[in-house]
């Protein structure tokens, strides 16, 4: 495929640290939308977090673990290497400007996360550049409040194929056949508590996480 119609996702995060639930959708994702490739893309530290216990570069390392050799996903460094906030607006420009106009991106969130959507820097100009695609989570069933409504329902298709017929502009809510329950919250929260994370976590994640001894301190 010419590099102007290419299928491209992204998927960003914290990653503290990537898990089961973040590669199986972001696997199951790329599967639906017969993505070419699909970054994922770790956040900076967030700002408010006091004495982070693992930087910004191990979260990165653990997430490149957790990829492997997975055809499709790639560990995308590009926030980590940017000073100041990362906002995913000027993210999924720099994707739009090495991908070409024609390319179909789509930036890919999970509920919980689109429940905010409208307090992100510039919502409007995520649309400009991408689509949407919100990926159900369990115990995330909320209504969406009214400015979310009036920010997305009149972008919403109802399928696929319909979303990349344009570039970018669309909202697809998508349920993933895989649904699971796992948050790097709770994996924190087995590791201080000196439980196991094995099925939780990648093999070679759960590896790395012993051998550096991560997030063996409550946040
Ligand atoms: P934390 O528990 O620390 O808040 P998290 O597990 O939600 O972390 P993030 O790195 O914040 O992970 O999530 C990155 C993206 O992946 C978000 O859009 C989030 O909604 C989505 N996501 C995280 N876990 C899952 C899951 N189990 N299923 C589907 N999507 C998920």
């Amino acid at each position: 495929m010419s590099q102007s119609g290419q299928r491209i996702g992204m998927l960003g995060g914290t990653f503290d640290p990537v898990h089961l639930g973040h590669l199986r959708s972001a696997l199951e994702v790329h599967e639906a939308l017969s993505l070419d490739r699909l970054h994922m893309i770790p956040a900076q530290q967030p700002p408010l977090r006091s004495q982070p216990q693992v930087s910004a570069q191990q979260r990165l390392a653990l997430l490149k673990a957790g990829i492997g050799d997975t055809p499709g996903l790639v560990a995308d460094d590009r926030e980590l290497r940017r000073d100041g906030p990362s906002y995913s607006a000027d993210t999924l420009a720099e994707l739009r400007a090495e991908y070409g106009y024609q390319s179909r991106l789509v930036m890919v969130i999970g509920f919980d996360a689109f429940l905010r959507l409208t307090q992100w820097h510039q919502p409007e100009r995520l649309f400009e550049l991408a689509h949407l695609v919100v990926i159900a989570r369990p115990g995330y069933n909320d209504p969406l409040p009214e400015s979310l409504m009036e920010l997305v329902e009149h972008r919403r298709v109802d399928s696929v194929e319909t979303l990349m017929q344009r570039p970018c502009g669309g909202y697809l809510p998508l349920q993933l056949p895989s649904l699971m329950t796992i948050s790097a919250t709770y994996i924190r929260q087995c590791l201080v508590e000196k439980k196991s994370v094995r099925y939780l976590v990648p093999a070679p994640v759960e590896e790395a996480i012993e051998q550096g001894r991560l997030y063996q301190q409550r946040d």
